[in-house]
């Protein structure tokens, strides 16, 4: 059989309806085999439209087990992948009246000592996030050295790494921030820094946790030395393609 004049057909096949019933009231008694047929042989020009080889017609148990493995092959190219990133830090106390805490300030006996503005919470939440997108760490992007950050608000901080995660097409699931010190105490703000980084973040709060604890008066945060964070950040990221 000559083949540059055939076509494999599949449906969709579509009509208008008064054009269709009219061919089809005329073909009575005709062996056509499909609805274009009964088009062609009423007169109508039957247009093709190119399709897809996986647009196949699901009518046996056989075909279901085809269009699941396509469909599961196309989930597996298009899906997000889930990352977690941790973040650590800590400032010591020096002179001073307030800490600052996911940039809220705390009246304090002594504040925290730091290049910026020493909000070890800030800190360690922006390195839980850069840990997540494999995105070096909060010196690496901020400089110590560098004297424009010089008692810098860590809001900034914190910020370019929720910009860097959304130029990666990322979003935030979670973030949970644990402050250790034996003071400030930190439950009477607990609900004002959720709210700050929520906002930092561009998040709703029930996204984020802030947890606090003492070390039983162990350790450096246990003599009130200074004050410890850390966090860790879950992120949702468009599956990177494995080259
Ligand atoms: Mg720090």
């Amino acid at each position: 059989v000559p083949r540059d004049s055939l076509w494999r057909a599949q449906t969709p096949q579509a009509f208008h309806y008064e054009a269709i019933l009219a061919a089809h009231e005329a073909a009575i008694g005709a062996a056509l085999t499909d609805d274009a047929a009964v088009a062609a042989a009423a007169g109508l020009e039957v247009r093709l439209v190119e399709g897809s080889a996986e647009n196949i017609k699901v009518t046996t148990s056989g075909d279901l087990q085809l269009a699941e493995r396509w469909y599961a092959a196309r989930q597996a190219a298009t899906a997000a992948e889930t990352r977690v990133g941790q973040g650590f830090d800590v400032h010591r106390f020096g002179p001073g009246d307030h800490v600052t805490l996911c940039g809220v300030v705390i009246p304090h006996n002594q504040s925290l000592l730091g290049h910026s503005d020493a909000d070890v919470a800030l800190h360690a939440a922006t390195d839980a996030l850069l840990g997540a997108l494999a995105a070096g760490d909060i010196g690496s992007h901020f400089p110590p050295s560098d004297p424009q950050w010089a008692g810098a608000d860590s809001a900034v901080f914190i910020s370019h790494a929720a910009d860097l995660l959304r130029a990666a097409g990322g979003r935030l699931c979670h973030l949970d921030l644990t402050v250790i010190c034996e003071a400030p105490k930190v439950a009477p703000h607990r609900e004002a820094m959720r709210a700050r980084l929520a906002e930092l973040l561009a998040v709703e709060t029930t996204r984020i946790s802030v947890k606090a604890t003492t070390t039983e008066r162990l350790g450096f945060t246990g003599r009130r030395e200074g004050i410890a964070a850390q966090a860790s950040a879950t992120i949702s990221l468009p599956r990177q393609s494995e080259t």
